[in-house]
């Protein structure tokens, strides 16, 4: 059946080449866990987790139970972690399906002790990665709650401490200040956990921004230190975008503090591939004379005649309704505005420049056409958020397909 024309185009060769290529980047030794959670960041779970065991990848990031199960049907043999919480009831499904959570509250140790002792699990047969709050406030153990929390890794549990993880919440950011204390403080919980008689195998710190910025080596020497090797989670850089710093690397001609941009940065410039476009069509072609208006509310008024495209993609479809009037789309390789306001079905492309546009033209959202494109970041830039909210807005009806 054709379908109506609103689809992603996914390219899973350059998922594999962009794994591989960030594989390059780390520091020897150092394991990749690929964070393909919600849907893998709107790409599909269905086509990314393959792609990723297929370039070589032995771990996968989920938010949740339920996309574990769905993680673990495509790829029977990889490592599947959770990283948003198991929660109550879910501990059967985490035994059954050999998911590894991440935990930092003792009923999440209740709930996952009761289930593996219910299927007669062994001790230290099940393995979790305990979070270390270092500064985020988001979820995590605080330093003061491990004297309590670290006993219930005793030797008879059948809970084992696999992994200490933390989360950085300003690996973007140029100074590296806010990690170093992150890190400092990640420093004193090793302590502790060393003084509890626990040798976990990973420490699992830094996404994106920390490898693509060339820091893995620093947590590589944390691990080392404690005896652990070193895991790195990046998710937004296995999709082909490059993380932003703030401030940027690159300071203003003739400012000799210039530290430039850390070459891992600029290979990353140069290698990392988007894997994902996102497409429609024109469904039909109208002129209107000066005066008529165009979408709800008459936003856009024509001040002289113009020709207009109809596009098969609204907010419904992820595409933000904010952009209305402040954004263009690609057609026939060139820039087109939007007029009016976007509308949950459709949007309007002022096509008066581009005089041989007709039904059927491909219409480009993100990804390129001709000579041009448009990126995550320039969707992002014009309607106040980031690339990650960009890509996972992408409605759950638009198909995605593997090319
Ligand atoms: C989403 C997430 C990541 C990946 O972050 P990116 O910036 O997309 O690379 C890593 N770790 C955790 C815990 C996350 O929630």
């Amino acid at each position: 059946m054709q379908t109506r024309p609103c689809w992603v185009e996914i390219r899973t060769r350059a998922l594999e080449d962009n794994f591989r290529f960030l594989q390059s980047l780390a520091a020897p030794d150092v394991e990749l866990l690929a964070v393909v959670k919600a849907d893998a960041y709107g790409h599909s779970l269905d086509l990314c987790a393959p792609a990723v065991v297929r370039a070589g990848g032995k771990w996968l990031g989920v938010s949740s139970v339920e996309e574990g199960l769905k993680a673990r049907a495509l790829c029977p043999d990889a490592r599947v972690m959770v990283m948003a919480g198991v929660f109550p009831g879910q501990g059967a499904a985490v035994i059954e399906h050999g998911l590894t959570p991440v935990v930092w509250e003792p009923a999440q140790l209740d709930g996952l002790e009761a289930a593996a002792r219910a299927a007669g699990h062994r001790a230290g047969s099940l393995p979790v990665h305990l979070e270390i709050d270092t500064g985020m406030s988001r979820q995590g153990a605080s330093l003061d709650s491990l004297s309590s929390l670290l006993p219930r890794f005793e030797p008879g549990s059948p809970l084992r401490l696999e992994g200490i993880m933390t989360h950085l919440y300003g690996a973007d950011e140029a100074d590296g200040l806010a990690t170093q204390q992150q890190l400092d403080r990640l420093q004193q919980a090793l302590g502790r956990v060393e003084s509890a008689g626990l040798y976990p195998d990973w420490l699992s710190v830094g996404s994106s921004p920390t490898l693509v910025g060339g820091m893995s080596a620093t947590i590589v020497a944390l691990a080392a230190r404690h005896g652990m090797k070193a895991m790195l989670r990046p998710g937004l850089s296995l999709y082909g975008i490059t993380p932003l710093f703030h401030p940027d690397f690159t300071p203003p001609a003739n400012d000799n503090t210039d530290v430039g941009e850390p070459p891992s940065l600029a290979s990353a410039h140069r290698q990392l591939q988007p894997v994902l476009t996102w497409k429609s069509a024109v469904i039909s072609v109208r002129t209107i004379p000066a005066g008529a208006v165009i979408g709800y509310n008459g936003t856009f008024v024509a001040t002289e005649p113009m020709r207009l495209a109809l596009v098969a993609a609204g907010y419904a479809d992820g595409l933000d309704r904010s952009l209305g009037n402040r954004f263009s789309l690609l057609v026939r390789g060139q820039r087109a505005p939007l007029a009016g306001r976007i509308s949950m079905d459709h949007a309007v492309l002022d096509v008066t420049e581009i005089p041989a546009v007709q039904a059927g033209d491909e219409v480009v959202m993100i990804g390129s056409q001709g000579a041009e494109t448009i990126t995550a970041y320039d969707h992002a830039d014009a309607s106040g958020t980031i690339p990650w909210e960009v890509f996972t807005r992408i409605a759950a009806r638009v198909p995605r397909i593997a090319v």
